[in-house]
């Protein structure tokens, strides 16, 4: 999994961050900056609440290649 942000439209609510610190990064302004990083399948589902929690739609998370890892131990 990968993150996508819209940096367009990402207004520094820090949302995603406060849902899920382990995933989501802000830089000094506020700003999510985690854009291109890959998740660790083991945060998953944190990437997926952040996402939701976020009021402007700026988050996008591309499953391509999940099939390909390997499943946690
Ligand atoms: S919750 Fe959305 S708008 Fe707020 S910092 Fe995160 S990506 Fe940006």
């Amino acid at each position: 999994m990968k993150i996508r942000i819209d940096r367009g439209v990402c207004a520094g609510h820090a949302l995603c961050a406060a849902k899920a610190p382990e995933v989501y990064r802000l830089d000094d302004e506020g700003y999510c900056c985690s854009d291109g990083e890959v998740v660790p399948v083991r945060l998953h589902a944190q990437a997926r609440l952040g996402a939701q929690h976020c009021p402007e739609a700026a988050i996008f998370l591309d499953d391509e290649g999940e099939a390909a890892q390997p499943p946690e131990a």
